[in-house]
């Protein structure tokens, strides 16, 4: 009968202490990852806006320097002249959204409309 007992004594699965420890360490853990995996994925979407605005404005350049330094009315413009293949989206923009990027006709600057990442070259 003693043997009975000691038995089932080391079957006995996690206390609630252990469990509630683990818990503890997984919302730890939780809290420190999100805000960076958040904070990462943004930057690595504003940099691929400002990639975006880099290759607009090389295409306005050439745009410029075939049209007499004029500069183009918008973004259109440059695919309707083959100056670029498709309109590049801002990655921080919502599906549905226009695709963001007004082109200054007095200077040629390329700006988007949703991170307001302007021309900073
Ligand atoms: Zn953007």
């Amino acid at each position: 009968m003693r043997k009975g007992i000691a038995i089932l004594q080391e079957e006995q699965g996690f206390t609630l202490v252990e469990v509630v420890v683990v818990l503890v360490i997984i919302g730890i853990l939780t809290a420190i990852t999100v805000p960076q995996y958040t904070r990462i994925t943004n930057q690595a979407k504003e940099r691929a806006c400002a990639a975006n605005i880099k290759a607009i404005e090389t295409a306005v350049m050439s745009y410029s320097a075939a049209n007499a330094g004029e500069y183009p009315e918008n973004v259109e413009t440059l695919l309707e002249s083959n100056y670029l293949n498709e309109i590049p989206k801002c990655p921080l923009s919502a599906a549905g959204e226009d695709a963001g990027y007004t082109i200054d006709k007095n200077n040629g600057t390329v700006t988007c409309n949703h991170c307001d990442k302007g021309n900073k070259s």
